[in-house]
């Protein structure tokens, strides 16, 4: 097992989401909902050397699986992030992110008054174009500040 591999899989059952831009690592959590209150076992490597980036942040994750509108949004922050699927500390499943059409839930739309941010039971989802996301229901556009908008 290389040096590396010994790295990511350090936990037993779980993701490794390696390859996250520095300094994203907060995000990604935020994308999971994850804020430690819910006694989720999480380890985080922040800034660590990487052949592939100029420094890479690593969030390991025990007892969980992404879904599917989770890695979407996280492509958005992290399009070379690569998703490590653990069992009994081997990586059994490895991923790399595909760009989505559309993002669903996750984010919140900024526009008070989209029917997304009611009460109605409405999911969030935004189209996703080239630098930018676009609300389905309202055309809000969320360009620069993605981050700040995880949470719905
Ligand atoms: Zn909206």
């Amino acid at each position: 097992m290389s040096d590396h591999e010994l790295r990511v899989s350090k936990i037993r059952n779980g993701t490794v989401i390696d390859h996250v831009p520095g300094g994203q690592a907060l995000n990604v959590l935020a994308i999971l909902g994850i804020d430690g209150t819910g006694g989720e076992q999480v380890s985080i490597g922040m800034n660590v050397p990487s052949d592939r980036l100029p420094a890479k942040d690593i969030v390991k994750v025990e007892g969980r699986e992404l879904s599917q509108n989770e890695v979407d949004v996280l492509s958005l922050i992290a399009p070379d992030a690569t998703i490590n699927i653990v069992s009994e500390y081997d990586v059994v499943d490895k991923r790399r992110l595909d760009r989505p059409e559309y993002v669903k839930g996750v984010l919140a739309c900024p526009n008070r008054n989209c029917i997304t941010t009611d009460d109605e039971p409405v999911d969030s989802k935004f189209e996703v174009l080239d630098d930018e996301v676009r609300c389905v229901y309202c055309d809000t556009i969320i360009r620069d500040n993605l981050t700040e908008h995880i949470g719905n």
